[in-house]
């Protein structure tokens, strides 16, 4: 196994295949083993002495900053993603936003955030950071004119999403990140949807990239965590911030989480294929107004897509023409090969009904961008998994027999 360096310049399925397994954390077998401590301990005093100077990654000293297990994943997401400098994991996708905020945030501060953010984005920024004394402040971030007039003296921060959660919009996010550092705010991406083989965040401009690994690294609907990423210089805050919050995530959860990245190319691929599949289908049937996502071409947001991403995933969204919500939730109902659920990334497909409404401030969604009033748009968000995507078209198929039903 060659060096980091090596890797960094190979392709995709080379990288996310070698990434993170050095030979002094896995020794003789390929995955790092599961290292379990609390405790890690020293030869002697002058040892246990020398430690209390040093605060560098890949360093016995205490459970919390982790061991080969924790290490290694973070050496692999840190590789995947070009112009980071290092990554730092949190118990969950939430844990990883609210350790990045409370790094770059003081009280009095302005928070940007985009309106179509995950929606306990939105209500970390209402609630817990508003306890705070920072104010949170919404923008359409497909306005960019509305954007920028948005900044103010105040403002340091500027969460970016896309596409958009739920309603997957695609935002320019190299031109969104250019105005925030302009400004002199920090960027921050989310970037679950797509991760850093989709989009390279950070070559793109953002700052800060952050990602829920419980969606597509995990991969298998069995764990949570989440992870972010940076340049040398936030990433050593980041990383501080992290250890005086106490973050930590499990060993047994890290080798998960290393077992799911090893797939994560040829799972994305083929859930972006299968995905496409399923959405053209659905594009062409009456019973469909609209289909969003931004994979296929046609579909809001699809040019900003084909110019700034790399790849795509399993997740997108469509909004029945007319139709009750009853009507809609008896098409999830009638679906057998989907679950109904909240979270995504794993392996099976799931559908899931979806009302924006309550979750937008500034984006058009309210008015229908097909001109229909929000009380007539009845959507579903749908996770395309590994299935085979025909049997997933046929199912579709009969469960819009039951949508016409009512
Ligand atoms: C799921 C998700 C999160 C949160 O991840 P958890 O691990 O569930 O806390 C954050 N952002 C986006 C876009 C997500 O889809």
């Amino acid at each position: 196994m060659s060096a980091n360096a090596d890797l960094e310049k190979a392709r995709t399925g080379t990288r996310v295949v070698g990434a993170g397994r050095r030979k002094e954390w896995t020794g003789a077998v390929v995955n790092p083993p599961v290292w379990r401590a609390s405790t890690h301990l020293y030869e002697n005093t002058a040892a246990l002495g020398a430690t209390a100077r040093h605060n560098e990654d890949g360093r016995f000293h205490y459970g919390r900053r982790g061991a080969p297990t924790q290490w290694a994943l973070c050496d692999a997401l840190t590789t995947l993603e070009p112009g980071a400098a290092g990554t730092v994991l949190y118990p969950s996708g939430v844990a990883a936003i609210s350790g990045v905020m409370l790094t770059l945030l003081r009280p009095g501060d302005v928070m940007l955030i985009s309106d179509n953010a995950y929606d306990p984005s939105r209500s970390m920024g209402t609630g817990l950071l508003a306890d705070f004394g920072i104010e949170p402040r919404f923008f359409d971030p497909l306005d960019i004119a509305a954007y920028e007039s948005a900044f103010c003296e105040r403002t340091r921060v500027v969460l970016l999403e896309a596409p958009g959660s739920l309603t997957m919009e695609v935002c320019d996010v190299p031109r969104l990140a250019a105005i925030a550092r302009d400004k002199g705010a920090t960027s921050v991406l989310d970037n679950t949807w797509a991760g850093p083989l989709g989009f390279a965040g950070l070559e793109k401009g953002v700052d800060v990239v952050l990602m829920a690994l419980t969606k597509h690294v995990g991969g298998h609907s069995d764990l949570m965590m989440g992870s972010a990423s940076a340049g040398p210089e936030l990433y050593a805050a980041l990383r501080k911030r992290a250890q005086q919050l106490g973050t930590v995530v499990s060993p047994d959860d890290a080798a998960l989480a290393l077992r799911g990245l090893r797939t994560l190319h040829v799972r994305l691929q083929q859930e972006t294929q299968s995905a496409l599949k399923v959405a053209r289908f659905l594009s062409q049937r009456e019973e469909v107004a609209q289909v969003l996502c931004p994979m296929l071409p046609g579909s809001p947001g699809h040019e900003t897509w084909k110019r700034d991403f790399t790849g795509g995933c399993g997740l997108f969204s469509f909004v029945f023409r007319g139709g009750t919500a009853s009507a809609r939730n008896r098409f999830v109902d009638a679906l057998r090969l989907f679950g109904i659920g909240f979270s995504w990334g794993g392996y099976e497909s799931l559908a899931l009904p979806i009302d924006p409404r309550s979750l937008r401030e500034r984006m058009p969604w309210p008015q229908g961008w097909d001109g229909t009033s929000a009380d007539d748009r009845h959507a579903v968000r749908l996770a395309i998994g590994l299935e085979d995507p025909d049997d997933l078209i046929a199912d579709i198929e009969q469960a819009l027999a039951a949508w016409k039903e009512g």
